[in-house]
């Protein structure tokens, strides 16, 4: 069923290329012999439909490519690059054609007027486009396609400017000999526009721009919704070609192990692709404190500094392994200790307050437990 869907999709599409490859040709030629500004600018149009499509089809097929060794974050901004590209040909070609027609529209005589073949061109591109119009758009409405009903609009529009050229043409034969130009520049601003609305949207992905508030909203109710998420910040979100990358900080309870902090944020992981279809990445940072505007713990010492610190002052009260096994917690700029001793040393009663003795001299320790093992 959904290749049949596709097939009809890419059966249609095809008509629509062929109509413009046999348009642009057309009118290019007869904007050239029949005088006419405006034809001209419309085959311009249309050679533009064609290369868009082109450049479409064949972008998304490089961008679709996996992810590879120079290319870690996928192909997709190709498809992005190459749109970037392709909206400045067409805003360049929509330029010369509106000061091309001002050139015509400022001269004091205009001693050409389109020839009559001009305005059957541009009827039958009206007709033709109309035609694709109606078919694009009962398939559409059939097979439920957004993408195809954009297409069918896109043939409308592509009949409207037709119909400024006829009606330039018109013009010119009834002694208003700048309406041709006249036609040309709604035409150019038209293929301006179509370079606006192809390039805007690349531009912004090839600068990093995140999602809009209410989505990047509803990606944080979601983080926050999943067991062992305390809370979130710096959810930061950019689009590569239609995929959604986002990378976040999650906070979890401080007092859990490294494995199960790990294990929290793969479900994150998990959870944001199978929920959010457009998600293809994620990279989730875990904290144990809120660092979104301090970094409390920044400057604390290190393991191997720290043990030597304790083994200088323990080294005549503890067995060396107890310090080499000791679990350090970094919390609000001060560091807790977790020793686990023998069974044995639980008989030294005094033990604990020697210990904790380090204190006086390591500020930044605050307390020591002792857990007992058999
Ligand atoms: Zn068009
Ligand atoms: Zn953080």
């Amino acid at each position: 069923m959904e290749t049949s869907r596709y097939q009809q999709t890419r059966f249609i599409v095809l008509w629509g290329g062929l109509k413009n490859i046999l348009l642009a040709g057309l009118k290019i030629i007869f904007g050239i012999i029949g005088h006419s500004h405006g034809l001209l600018a419309d085959g311009v149009h249309s050679l533009s439909d064609l290369i868009v499509d082109s450049v479409v089809i064949v972008a998304s097929k490089f961008s679709n490519k996996a992810a590879d060794e120079d290319h870690p974050y996928g192909h997709g901004r190709i498809e992005t690059a190459a749109t970037v590209f392709l909206a400045l040909i067409l805003a360049f070609a929509a330029f010369a054609i509106i000061i091309n027609a001002f050139i015509t529209i400022a001269a004091v005589h205009i001693n050409t007027v389109p020839t009559q073949i001009v305005l059957w061109i541009a009827l039958s591109s009206i007709a033709l486009n109309e035609l694709l119009y109606f078919w694009t758009k009962q398939v559409a409405n059939q097979i439920k396609s957004r993408l195809l009903m954009t297409n069918a609009w896109h043939h409308r529009s592509d009949s409207f400017s037709s119909i400024a050229v006829a009606l330039g043409v018109i013009g010119t034969w009834f002694g208003f000999p700048k309406l041709d130009a006249i036609a040309a520049i709604i035409v150019g601003l038209m293929i301006l526009k179509m370079a606006w609305d192809f390039g805007w949207h690349s531009i912004r992905e090839l600068v990093d721009t995140a999602l809009n508030i209410e989505e990047t909203e509803k990606i944080k109710l979601f983080i926050k919704d999943i067991p062992g998420v305390k809370a979130i910040h710096q959810l930061r979100t950019r689009s590569i070609a239609g995929s959604i990358f986002c990378d976040v900080h999650v906070l979890v309870d401080p007092s859990i192990s490294v494995s199960e902090g790990h294990y929290i944020g793969q479900e994150v992981d998990k959870r944001l692709i199978a929920s959010f279809p457009d998600i293809t990445d994620v990279t989730v940072h875990i904290d144990t404190e809120d660092d979104e505007l301090i970094n409390p713990s920044y400057n604390l010492p290190g393991r191997n500094t720290l043990q030597k610190i304790l083994k200088k002052h323990w080294q005549n009260l503890l067995p060396e392994t107890a310090i080499e096994t000791a679990v350090f917690h970094y919390l609000d700029g001060k560091i807790t200790i977790e020793l686990k001793l023998p069974m044995e040393f639980s008989h030294q009663t005094d033990l604990e307050t020697k210990l904790k003795e380090i204190t006086a001299t390591e500020s930044f320790i605050t307390d020591i437990k002792i857990f007992y093992y058999k």
